[in-house]
């Protein structure tokens, strides 16, 4: 389990936190605002933001309410279904999405509200997820690259612009490098210089070589409060699609053309793996 997931089932803490008051939090502003409830214990025990806007200033019996118009609620609902999950769930948010908005995209942006409010397990498993998402379907779109450079560049940041920049190079199809000039000049000149870098250098960049291990990752792309603790898996916050219902429950009336499909299918997933071995 990660940190957050032991966090919140560890030695009862999670049943004591879900015991105790609860928040409002109003989210976005004009016709898209959304009203959030999540126990203020679980709140404040995920991020200095939260504890410095619900402790103390209330008094007894009022309403714990935070009002935050800048942020969205979508981006918003997946932070307190990670809250009382303990994980970030990719086939939630993927059905939560509908085909709204990229997933990729979509966890770029849970990444800047992550940092923004200093959620840092959220962070972290945001982190993990974008970059399970890019080992499985692929080099990220551009926005999630724009997306990330809102963040101040820490370590972890600049080492994930790097990785994505990589994946970028080495598996893009040529088709879809024609509109690079959209990238900002800091990226462009990352992929020049991973271009410029002999071969080992790069293997020692791929996903794969940091999925497959922990401590490495760890130290790459989160942050840990003590620096020599990792996250014990990251099979948690790892990207699996979702599949719509109707996919999942075929109907049994062609069965011959549904086999035809579903070899399809397969086959274009082995070859996305090919590619990415
Ligand atoms: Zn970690």
């Amino acid at each position: 389990m990660t940190d957050s997931s032991r966090r919140l089932r560890g030695a009862g803490s999670f049943r004591r936190s879900v015991s105790g008051p609860v928040a409002s939090i109003e989210v976005g502003d004009g016709l898209h605002v959304q009203e959030f409830f999540a126990h203020k214990s679980l709140l404040c025990d995920c991020s200095q933001y939260f504890k410095a806007a619900l402790d103390g200033h209330f008094a007894e019996g009022q309403k714990q309410k935070i009002v935050l118009d800048d942020e969205d609620p979508v981006i918003f609902g997946t932070f307190v279904a990670w809250l009382y999950q303990g994980q970030l769930d990719s086939q939630g948010v993927e059905a939560a999405l509908d085909g709204s908005e990229r997933f990729d995209y979509h966890i770029a942006k849970l990444i800047v509200f992550a940092d923004k409010r200093s959620i840092t397990e959220l962070e972290n498993d945001a982190i993990t997820m974008l970059l399970s998402f890019s080992h499985r379907a692929g080099p990220v779109e551009r926005r999630v690259v724009e997306c990330i450079y809102e963040i101040p560049h820490v370590l972890q940041i600049s080492n994930l612009l790097c990785v994505l920049a990589s994946e970028e190079v080495h598996f893009r199809q040529s088709s879809r490098m024609g509109n690079m000039t959209c990238y900002p000049p800091e990226y462009l000149a990352i992929m020049v210089r991973i271009l410029l870098e002999p071969v080992e250098s790069r293997i020692h960049r791929s996903l794969k070589f940091f999925i497959d291990d922990l401590a490495s990752f760890c130290n790459a792309y989160h942050t840990h409060q003590e620096s020599s603790k990792v996250c014990s898996s990251l099979t948690d916050n790892a990207y699996v699609p979702y599949v719509p219902p109707e996919t999942q429950r075929p109907s049994t009336k062609r069965p011959r053309i549904l086999a035809a499909g579903l070899t399809t299918v397969i086959n274009i997933s082995d070859d996305r793996e090919g590619e990415h071995r």
